[in-house]
C-alpha cells in the first residue's frame, strides 16, 4: 500500500498521431506537442494496459494512474472501489482538422462485438473551438434504414443521412453507444467516454494514410451489428442548470458510466465531493484548487483529478473560469 497520502493529481497528456489531426493542441495544452505531423488526440486521463497516464505533479510524480488504482485503490475511488479494478473513464482532447472517420461504438448490450476484458463505448464531447467549416453527424435520419444505409455507403452519401450540427463553443453532443457519428473541419472538442477502444468504420472519405500510403480498414458488418436504427437519445444537449451562484452549474450529460457539468463562475466555489472521485477540465480561464492550505494551479486545458480522499475542495477563479466537472454515478 502507499503511504503517501493523494491530493490532486494533474497528468502528462499522450498525443497520438492521427491523419485527421491537426496542430492546434499547441495552443491549448502546456506540454509541447511532438515535434511534426498530425497529431488528433491527447489522451489526458487513460487507464488502459497500453497507454497509462503518468502522475506530472508532486510527490507522486511519474506514478502511473494503473498503479495507483492499485496502491491507494480505497483512497483514489472512495465508494466507488469495489466496482471498479481500472479507472472506468477515458477522457481526451480531440483535435479534427479532416472528418474522422464515420463510426459506431458497440454498447454493452452486444458481448459478442467486444473483446475479452472491453466494454461498450458511450462517449459525448463538449465543443472548445470551431470554425465555419466544423461539423458534427449524431445520429441518422429518422426513419432512415439499413437497406438506405448500405445504398449510401455504396454511392458515397453517407452524409447525407445523419443528422448534421454546425458546432459552437460550450455545445454538448452526446453519443451512445450504437450512434454513427463523426465530426472534423477543423473542431477541437473535449471528449468523456468507457474506458474502450473498440470502434467499427463505416466509412472514411477515401482517406489515404500517409503514414503507411493505403487506406484503412472498415469494420462495415460489425457496424450493422451494433447501430441503433431506432436510437433518438443521441444529439446536441439541452443544459440543465443547477444552480446560478456562486457558480453558474450547469448538467451537460447524465448515463450511467458518467454525468459531466459545466461550471462557469468568478466567485470561490466548491468543487469535488466526499468519497468519490471527481475531474475537474479548464476550458476557459483559471485559477486554483484549493486542498489541505495547498494551492494548486489550474490553466486552460489541464486536466486534474481529485481522489476521493480529498472530498470537497474550494475552486478560486484567478479571472472567470470555465469548467467541466466530471463523476462518476454511485
Ligand atoms: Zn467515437
Amino acid at each position: 500500500m502507499l503511504q503517501i497520502p493523494l491530493y490532486p493529481l494533474r497528468f502528462e497528456p499522450i498525443f497520438q498521431y492521427r491523419l485527421w489531426g491537426g496542430r492546434r493542441f499547441s495552443n491549448l495544452l502546456s506540454e509541447p506537442l511532438p515535434s511534426d505531423g498530425p497529431i488528433g488526440e491527447a489522451w489526458v486521463l487513460s487507464d488502459r494496459d497500453d497507454h497509462q497516464s503518468r502522475v506530472a505533479n508532486g510527490r507522486l510524480k511519474g506514478k502511473t494512474i494503473g498503479e495507483l488504482m492499485v496502491q491507494a485503490h480505497e483512497q483514489l475511488m472512495g465508494k466507488l472501489a469495489s466496482r471498479f479494478r481500472r479507472f472506468p473513464l477515458l477522457l481526451k482532447f480531440l483535435d479534427a482538422r479532416e472528418m474522422l472517420s464515420v463510426q459506431v461504438h458497440p454498447g454493452d448490450s452486444h458481448p459478442n462485438l467486444l473483446p475479452a476484458g472491453e466494454t461498450g463505448k458511450t462517449e459525448a464531447w463538449v465543443v472548445i473551438e470551431a470554425g465555419k467549416e466544423s461539423r458534427i453527424y449524431a445520429g441518422l435520419k429518422p426513419g432512415t434504414t439499413a437497406g438506405d444505409l448500405h445504398e449510401s455507403l455504396t454511392n458515397g452519401t453517407i452524409a447525407d443521412r445523419l443528422v448534421t450540427l454546425v458546432p459552437r463553443p460550450g455545445d454538448g453532443v452526446f453519443i451512445p453507444a450504437g450512434t454513427v457519428h463523426t465530426l472534423g473541419g477543423d473542431v477541437v472538442v473535449f471528449e468523456v467516454q468507457q474506458n474502450s477502444d473498440v470502434t467499427f468504420r463505416l466509412f472514411d472519405w477515401n482517406h489515404i494514410d500517409a503514414k503507411t500510403g493505403q487506406p484503412r480498414p472498415l469494420q462495415i458488418d460489425q457496424a450493422f451489428a451494433c447501430i441503433d436504427f431506432a436510437g433518438r437519445s443521441g444529439g446536441l444537449v439541452a443544459p440543465e442548470v443547477e444552480t446560478a451562484g456562486p457558480v453558474e452549474r450547469e448538467k451537460l450529460f447524465d448515463c450511467a458510466p458518467f454525468r459531466l457539468w459545466r461550471l462557469h463562475g468568478k466567485a470561490p466555489f466548491p468543487v469535488g465531493a466526499e468519497n468519490e472521485p471527481r475531474v475537474l477540465v479548464c476550458i476557459d480561464g483559471s485559477g486554483n484548487i484549493e486542498y489541505d492550505d495547498i494551492s494548486y494551479a489550474v490553466g486552460k486545458g489541464d486536466v486534474w483529478l481529485l481522489p476521493a480522499a480529498a472530498g470537497a475542495c474550494t475552486f478560486r477563479p484567478g479571472e472567470t473560469v470555465g469548467l467541466l466537472e466530471i463523476a462518476i454515478p454511485g
